[in-house]
């Protein structure tokens, strides 16, 4: 999105800021910017569930999606994709020097 800002010293230029939508939309194609889930994991057989009936997706924070591959508003993922999408393995915390 386009905004036609004036600087204080009376300088205008046209400043592209992401909107919402875009912000969730490069979070949802990049699975290093997913959240943790917020609610624990379905089991199996429900997440098989959700794989076979693609109607309603429950998101890794509870939220309720429509499409396999969606988002919602607070950026989680459905746990089908959340669970077999490969994420890069945590750091491991470094040992606290005495
Ligand atoms: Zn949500």
């Amino acid at each position: 999105m386009l905004i036609d800002y004036t600087h204080r010293n009376g300088h205008r230029e046209l400043i592209e800021i992401p909107t919402p939508a875009d912000v969730l939309e490069q979070i949802r194609t990049n699975p290093d910017l997913w959240p943790k889930p917020t609610v624990e994991q379905p089991d199996d057989e429900t997440i098989a569930a959700m794989l076979y009936d693609s109607e309603d997706l429950e998101a890794t924070d509870g939220c309720t999606l429509h499409e396999p591959d969606g988002i919602c508003q607070h950026c989680h993922v459905a746990w089908p994709r959340y669970l077999t999408t490969p994420r890069p393995k945590p750091r491991p915390r470094q040992k606290e020097r005495p």
